[in-house]
Parts: structure tokens; sequence; C-alpha cells
């Protein structure tokens, strides 16, 4: 049990989960470095995601009625625009996740600027949105991306791992606060269920967990998480999760998810307007 004061939540419900996905598709090291155009395999493997997996996984999202954020690297939009339109059309969020999939600890100021830049015209272009959530592809960022994060329009963030309910990020030189909505490794289907053989990630392992165990893992995290009130997110990816045999486990997720009655299920945007307007005053 915990003995801080449980977050409010609109009534009448007592917790909230912001289900959430990173369609990566094949962005990331190998496509920063140049050497995914050497490895079809590793093109293919993260292509599946919005070519395949994702027209899949927004169906069964339809028939749970589970509204759902998308953090969306602007070049996967480019490239699978009808895809990713799909997203907006079926009336779940659409949020910022880099132009490549870059690491924002690893750019300069300038170049987070340009990404974001970027990133802003491409949903626009394709999308017609102006985004407001933004999750950092590598979990870390530098100690002035939350600035410029707020300059480009962005609300929220929902890119660390230090507590289990959303909370404010005082940002100098701006009144209104970014919200953070962190989320966490145990809620990451990457941490179960990628495999690929070249490149072997993860390293070392040579198989997966078993689905009825992850299952498992993530009813019991829903759980802990609603019965103390709080607010989970997850780091779902449609590639790993949006297969034929994995779609069937999300199926089970979903189901046991709503058999509560009391959970708030919302996108990462409502969640964040609703924290800003409970908890900060000016
Ligand atoms: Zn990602």
């Amino acid at each position: 049990m915990s003995s801080s004061p449980r977050p409010t939540w609109p009534a009448p419900h007592k917790a909230c989960l912001a289900l959430a996905f990173d369609l990566d598709g094949p962005t990331g090291d190998a496509m920063l470095n140049g050497s995914i155009w050497q490895k079809p395999e590793y093109f293919g493997f993260g292509g599946y995601g919005p070519y395949r997996a994702l027209p899949r996984l927004l169906d069964l999202l339809d028939a749970f009625r589970l509204p759902t954020t998308f953090f969306v690297p602007a070049w996967v939009v480019e490239n699978w625009p009808k895809q990713c339109q799909a997203i907006v059309e079926r009336g779940h969020e659409v949020a910022y996740h880099g132009y490549k999939h870059e690491s924002f600890y690893a750019l300069t100021l300038e170049q987070q600027k340009d990404v974001m830049k970027r990133c802003r015209e491409v949903f626009w272009n394709h999308l017609n949105i102006r985004a407001e959530g933004f999750r950092t592809p590598s979990g870390d960022w530098h100690t002035e991306t939350p600035a410029m994060l707020v300059e480009a329009g962005v609300t929220y963030s929902s890119s660390m791992r230090g507590d289990d309910r959303p909370y404010l990020v005082k940002v100098p030189g701006f009144d209104t606060p970014l919200v953070e909505i962190p989320g966490r490794w145990e809620m990451d289907d990457y941490a179960s269920l990628a495999y690929t053989r070249a490149p072997d990630f993860p390293s070392g392992l040579d198989r997966t967990a078993s689905y009825e165990l992850t299952l498992d893992n993530w009813c019991r995290e829903y759980d802990g998480a609603m019965d103390e009130g709080l607010c989970l997110t997850t780091l779902f990816h449609p590639k790993i999760t949006g297969k034929p045999g994995r779609i069937l486990l999300l199926e089970k997720l979903f189901e046991h998810m709503r058999r509560r009655d009391d959970v708030w299920f919302a996108t990462c945007a409502d969640v964040a307007q609703w924290w800003l307007k409970e908890h900060h005053h000016d």
C-alpha cells in the first residue's frame, strides 16, 4: 500500500491507463549510421510494423474501444503515410518520436531543434495535425531539451522512468510546466518478446519469454498500478506485439483491463491536460 495521497482522476474513475505504442518501423541506430541499407532483413523486421502489424492492431483497438497514443518517428509517417493517417482517422493520438529515432542526448541543441521542426512539418503535411506529445527515442535528453520541446509546441513528454504518476517539469522561461507521463520497462514488449538474429537483440539471448508468463507479468503490473490509483502507460511496439500470435496476447490483456469499471482509459494528451488542470495553479 502506498502512503502518498492517491491521485484523483475524472469521476467516477479511480485510476488511469494510457495505452501507448511506439511505431518505430525500421528507424533507429542502424538507420542513423546507415548500416541498415546493408541489412535488408533488419529493414523488413522494422517495416513490418507500419506495413502489416498496425492495421491488425487498429482493428483490435476498435474492438475494445481503447483510445491509444502512437509515438511515431516522422520518417515512418513519410514512408507509410496512409497507414499513419488511419491512426488519426480512427480516433487515436499521434505524437513525436524523433525523425529517425534519434538519441536526443547525442544531438546539439540546434540539431534537436532541426529534428523537431522537420517532425512538425511532416505531421502537418501528411497527417494535418499539430502533435502535443513527445517520447524521447532513447530515454534520455539534455537539460535544455524540455524548453526546446515547449518552444516546439509540446505540452507533455512520456520519456522518463522515475515515478508511477505523472508529474510537472518546470521549464525555465515558461509559465506552464511540461507534464511528464513516465513509462516503465516492465511494460515494454521488447523486454520479453523482441528477438532478431541479425542484429542479435537483445544481445546474448536466444529465445523470447513465454507468452503466458508475459501476459501474467503485464496483468499484474496493471492490477498493482490500478489498485493504487496510479497512471500506467505502455512502451509497446506494433512490430513486436502486432504479429498474428502476439495479437492474441494483447487481446487477452485488453480483456483483463476492460474487466475493471473504475479505470479511466485515455490518450496521453488527455492525461496531460487533466494533470495540468489539477496540479498547476499559477
Ligand atoms: Zn521507439
